[in-house]
């Protein structure tokens, strides 16, 4: 098929006869999720923005053919970061409703594979929302994932790249963030102002009560992030560079190239209704009917 819907990556430009030709190819949607959220003194307020937009972008580039990258959702989850200045919260109830409205129109439309690529840690309870939702609403198929998760694919990539200490090296604006916005906007992060950032209930050392980017205790408490952190930096900011951030960022590509590969292909989940006697009314809550 000759239709720049192959060579174009960009949802918004492409025009109506081409999502069409999109359609008809099974292209994956990308939904890059962030936030306008403090990160500390050195690095700007779009960080969780920056990140998954880029490496979304990355991909699209390599594989235009497989995915289209749409307009991101630049304001997320964010009420518990509000006493630093410069955060703007989207009310969890309208951050649901804003990306479930975007997940039911590409699924209106006949996009059948939509992922949410998350770029800011409190937006993935409601993320999760949004995908299940996705999925028992409509007739596509949603999953929503943090793009350092990533990162996890291949078991031998953090072990060789994270020098920080397991937990709390990388959680916000630190080891990981830091390195990744070195090196994708280097010239925007205040370098002189660049310091490792304690988190208070990690220093506790309760096996139960701890946070990290990739992990959490059995039993965290998520509260204002004003009351374990001085700065907002959260992690070993001191040993981000733009050349780890460069090789976080391969991986974070790649990576994602393979899922897209995979959920492309992947044929969809086939449900089976168990009633003896069929259901007599409409599933309630929205939910589709088998
Ligand atoms: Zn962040």
């Amino acid at each position: 098929m000759t239709t720049r819907a192959t060579t174009e990556y960009r949802y918004e430009k492409l025009t109506w006869p081409e999502i069409d030709d999109a359609i008809e190819l099974n292209q994956v949607c990308i939904v890059p999720c962030g936030a306008i959220e403090q990160h500390g003194p050195h690095l700007p307020l779009d960080v969780d923005v920056v990140c998954p937009v880029e490496i979304s972008r990355g991909a699209g580039l390599q594989a235009p053919e497989l995915l289209l990258v749409l307009p991101p959702v630049c304001y997320g989850y964010t009420g518990h970061v509000l006493d630093f200045p410069g955060t703007i919260n989207s009310h969890f109830e309208h951050f649901i409703q804003h990306v479930l409205d975007i997940t039911k129109s590409l699924a209106y439309h006949g996009f059948k594979k939509i992922l949410l690529l998350n770029g800011h840690g409190s937006n993935m309870p409601n993320l999760d929302l949004v995908a299940r939702r996705t999925n028992l609403e409509t007739d596509a198929e949603c999953i929503a994932a943090g793009w350092w998760s990533f990162l996890t694919v291949d078991p031998t990539f953090l072990p060789r790249w994270r020098e920080s200490k397991f937990p709390g090296g990388c959680s916000h604006a630190c080891e990981l963030e830091t390195s990744l916005y070195l090196y994708l906007d280097g010239d925007n992060v205040r370098k002189d102002l660049i310091r490792n950032g304690t988190i208070s209930l990690n220093d506790e050392g309760s096996p139960f009560n701890w946070m990290d980017l990739f992990a959490a205790g059995p039993a965290t408490l998520v509260s204002w992030t004003s009351s374990y952190s001085p700065t907002g930096t959260l992690g070993a900011a001191e040993l981000g560079s733009a050349a780890k951030g460069q090789q976080a960022y391969d991986e974070a590509v790649k990576q994602l190239l393979h899922f897209i590969h995979y959920f492309k292909n992947r044929p969809m989940d086939v449900r089976r209704d168990h009633h003896r006697q069929p259901p007599t009314m409409p599933m309630p809550w929205g939910q589709k009917s088998i």
